[in-house]
C-alpha cells in the first residue's frame, strides 16, 4: 500500500460553530466550509494547513458515532486519516494481513473522498481512516 500523506486530523466537537474562531481567527487558518454527511450523522468543516488538513465533526443527532465518541472521551482528536493512491488496493492488503476493517469496501465521505475505516482494535487504540481522493 502506498500511503502519500496524512490528508487529514479528525477532531470531534460539540459545535463546529463555537470551535470555528480559534482555527480561524486565532491559528489564522481559512475555513473551507461546512458539509453533512447524513447517512453518518455527522456535519465537518475543514481548515487547511500544508498539505493536511484539520477536519472539525460534530453530530447532526445525538446517536451519531460522533456524538457517541464524545460521550465516552470527550472532544478531541477522533482519528487520523491517511491518503492512500489506490484505497481497494491498501484494503485488501489489510485484509490479507488480517487487519480488522470497519468498511470492508470505500464509501464517501465529506468532499466526494472515498474513505474507509480500519477498526482501533486493530491500530492500538486509533481510529484510522483510508482515504482517496482524486486530484
Ligand atoms: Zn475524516
Amino acid at each position: 500500500m502506498k500511503i502519500l500523506k496524512i490528508d487529514h486530523l479528525g477532531i470531534a466537537v460539540s459545535s463546529i460553530d463555537a470551535n470555528k474562531p480559534f482555527w480561524t481567527d486565532v491559528l489564522g487558518l481559512s475555513f473551507e466550509g461546512a458539509q453533512t454527511v447524513a447517512e453518518q450523522k455527522v456535519t465537518t468543516a475543514f481548515f487547511p494547513v500544508g498539505e493536511s488538513e484539520i477536519e472539525l465533526l460534530e453530530s447532526t443527532s445525538p446517536d451519531g458515532p460522533v456524538a457517541k465518541y464524545i460521550e465516552k472521551r470527550g472532544e478531541g482528536i477522533q482519528h487520523v486519516a491517511f491518503r492512500v493512491e489506490n484505497i481497494e488496493a491498501a484494503l485488501q492488503e489489510l485484509k490479507d494481513k488480517g487487519i480488522q476493517l470497519i468498511d470492508q469496501t470505500p464509501r464517501i465521505g465529506a468532499g466526494g473522498a472515498r474513505i474507509a475505516f480500519l477498526h482501533p482494535k486493530a491500530t492500538g487504540g486509533i481510529l484510522v481512516e483510508l482515504c482517496e481522493r482524486n486530484g
